[in-house]
């Protein structure tokens, strides 16, 4: 297999050379950290007057953690580096988690992002004769336009059609000839189930690709779409503190996702002891962003699980691969004293056949105990009126869930297509525990 990159240069500079590169980066982006309001105080604090004492990467251990509440406090100026009249644009988070934070760009912030988009679009074999569909969010979420001027930087045809409204999306697949799209993993799943709903065949499509992304899902889901859709679908890893999408991409390999580390510096630490975890482990991602001037941020705790395969990829690009994220490290549910995070359900259940595209998971109180209760749909040629087959499916789920997780969940089957569907990211879990006080 051949590979064709967007910037050769950069996505296969040797080791010593990138690390070489980082540095100057690491310098320039505390010289213009040391401007904010936020991190002068912090610099400071730890005896950095100047990007000039930064001398090695391993200085940069000397600046503090920042989290996503650091970040809430600082807003909504206190993060900003240059002149208001220099900024472009400002994102936000979708805010999944409690109130949004803002990042600004300036006009080469927003040429050097579109520059990484536009290496992860390239990575996955697209060129300018694609006709891309970006069925994502548009406005404060990055996902809208991060992927349409990285799309438009490649040369491909952009249709800015936005998530939802999936009647309008075949349309426009149709009319124009839609060869890749962009969405999250849940609206692939259900963009397929109407597919069949509409009884639009795969080849009135021309699709080829997807760029799947901005929610964790697993490695069976990625292959039931693929052979759902007939497609290759990528991993895509980013999140507005970083820019948004481009951070980190899966290469032709689909084998870990290159993090671009021209842009970016990763580290993986242990989330209770905030060390650095041994080479190959997960742990929670912490990221510094060396390609943006207009809104400083340095070893941001992403609370994202994901660790670094050890080993290079065979396509030949020198930046290290992300293990696939596989959620936050604070998604993590107690129940009745397990812990349980939600991938290792999605992990079981979207590995049997039987199982439809949509499933969810609600923790509720019953009398003093956790009571864990798994609604999933059924594939299309399950009927819902046959009981026994029915009662069998559950029990099979129930059986091979409580073998994986050790918690004996209720399991509850629902007709393919009747689990709510949301245009953004998935909701996967409704915790209705009264919460302490
Ligand atoms: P929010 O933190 O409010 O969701 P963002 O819109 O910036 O804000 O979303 C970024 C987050 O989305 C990431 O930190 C991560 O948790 C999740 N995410 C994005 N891409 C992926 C992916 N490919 N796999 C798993 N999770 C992802
Ligand atoms: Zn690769």
């Amino acid at each position: 297999m051949t590979y064709q990159y967007w910037n050769p240069r950069m996505e296969t500079l040797p080791r010593a050379e990138l690390e070489a590169y980082q540095l100057t980066k690491l310098k320039d982006l505390v010289r213009y950290a040391l401007r904010t309001p936020f991190y002068q105080k912090r610099l400071h604090q730890a005896g950095i007057k100047d990007g000039e004492d930064i001398k090695t990467l391993g200085d940069l251990k000397r600046i503090p953690f920042a989290t996503k509440l650091d970040l809430r406090a600082a807003f909504p100026y206190g993060l900003l580096s240059i002149p208001l009249d220099e900024v472009v644009r400002l994102h936000a988070s979708s805010g999944t988690t409690g109130t949004p934070t803002t990042i600004y760009f300036n006009k080469e912030d927003i040429i050097r992002w579109t520059g990484f988009v536009a290496r992860s679009i390239y990575a996955t074999g697209c060129n300018k004769t694609d006709v891309f569909q970006n069925m994502i969010t548009y406005g404060l979420f990055t996902g809208g336009l991060g992927f349409h001027f990285g799309g438009e930087a490649v040369g491909m045809l952009v249709i800015p059609s936005g998530s939802g409204n999936t009647t309008r999306q075949f349309k426009l697949m149709q009319d124009f000839g839609t060869t890749v799209v962009h969405a999250t993993p849940s609206f692939l799943l259900h963009v397929e189930a109407k597919m069949r709903e509409e009884g639009i065949t795969r080849e009135s499509l021309k699709l080829k690709r997807a760029f799947a992304g901005a929610e964790p899902y697993s490695e069976d889901t990625r292959r039931r779409i693929e052979e759902l859709l007939k497609i290759d679908v990528y991993n895509s890893y980013g999140l507005s503190e970083m820019n948004g999408p481009g951070v980190a991409f899966e290469c032709q390999c689909k084998n870990g996702l290159h993090l671009w580390e021209d842009g970016y510096i990763a580290e993986i630490i242990n989330p209770d002891t905030l060390e650095p975890v041994p080479e190959g482990e997960t742990g929670e991602l912490v990221l510094t962003c060396l390609c943006r001037e207009a809104t400083p941020i340095l070893r941001y705790r992403t609370r994202d699980r994901s660790g670094f395969y050890t080993e290079p990829c065979s396509c030949g690009r020198t930046h290290r691969r992300l293990y696939r994220i596989t959620g936050r490290t604070d998604d993590m549910l107690i129940i009745n004293g397990v812990n349980l995070f939600p991938s290792q359900i999605e992990e079981v259940i979207m590995s049997m056949k039987e199982v439809g595209n949509n499933y969810c998971i609600v923790v509720e109180k019953e009398g003093v105990l956790d009571r864990l209760t798994v609604k999933t749909e059924v594939g299309p040629d399950i009927f819902m009126d046959d009981a026994r087959p029915l009662n069998a499916l559950k029990e099979r789920i129930r059986k091979t869930l409580q073998a994986c997780i050790t918690i004996n969940p209720r399991v509850e089957l629902h007709e393919s297509g009747s689990l709510p569907v949301s245009e953004g990211k998935a909701t996967r879990v409704q915790d209705n525990r009264p919460k302490d006080v």
